[in-house]
């Protein structure tokens, strides 16, 4: 590899303490920033940068993730639906372009849901996410978030 992949040195760090969901292909995280309840990330685990180069394995792990996720955030917190975004665009900043493949989840709610005393409202649901909310939440609270989505698993 030419060029660092923050997104494989992440992978590979000891500090992904809030992975709510691990498969052969996948790595599902969420982040203190939590603009909207749940806020997640699927990345893949293999460094691939083209959604092309993904295997008939991966993609069916993904759909299995992503069904997981879609019933998970329902149950634990009313989301109405999931968006998902394949953007990359970070990586194309500075060259030599160097993407590694991952997935933004931004559950969306009609009603706020509430956590830990916080209320994370969606003003734009039925558009598009607003790209420059932020909200970021304690290591604790973030625990809580985890494992109301991890609960749902095990149903
Ligand atoms: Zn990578």
């Amino acid at each position: 590899m030419d060029k660092k992949c923050d997104a494989c040195e992440f992978l590979k760090s000891p500090n992904q303490k809030h992975q709510i969901l691990v498969t052969d292909s996948w790595s599902v995280g969420i982040y203190n920033d939590q603009p909207y309840l749940g806020r997640a990330y699927a990345t893949l685990r293999m460094h691939k940068g083209k959604i092309s180069e993904l295997s008939t394995k991966e993609w069916q792990e993904l759909q299995e993730v992503i069904s997981k996720l879609e019933v998970a955030y329902q149950n634990a917190f009313g989301a109405e639906v999931l968006n998902l975004e394949c953007n990359m665009n970070h990586a194309f900043k500075t060259e030599p372009f160097n993407p590694h493949i991952h997935w933004h989840i931004y559950p969306r709610y009609k009603n706020a849901p509430e956590v830990a005393g916080i209320v994370f409202d969606d003003p734009l649901f039925g558009s598009h996410i607003d790209e420059d909310k932020v909200n970021m939440v304690s290591d604790e609270v973030l625990d809580e978030i985890a494992a109301k989505i991890q609960e749902q698993f095990d149903e």
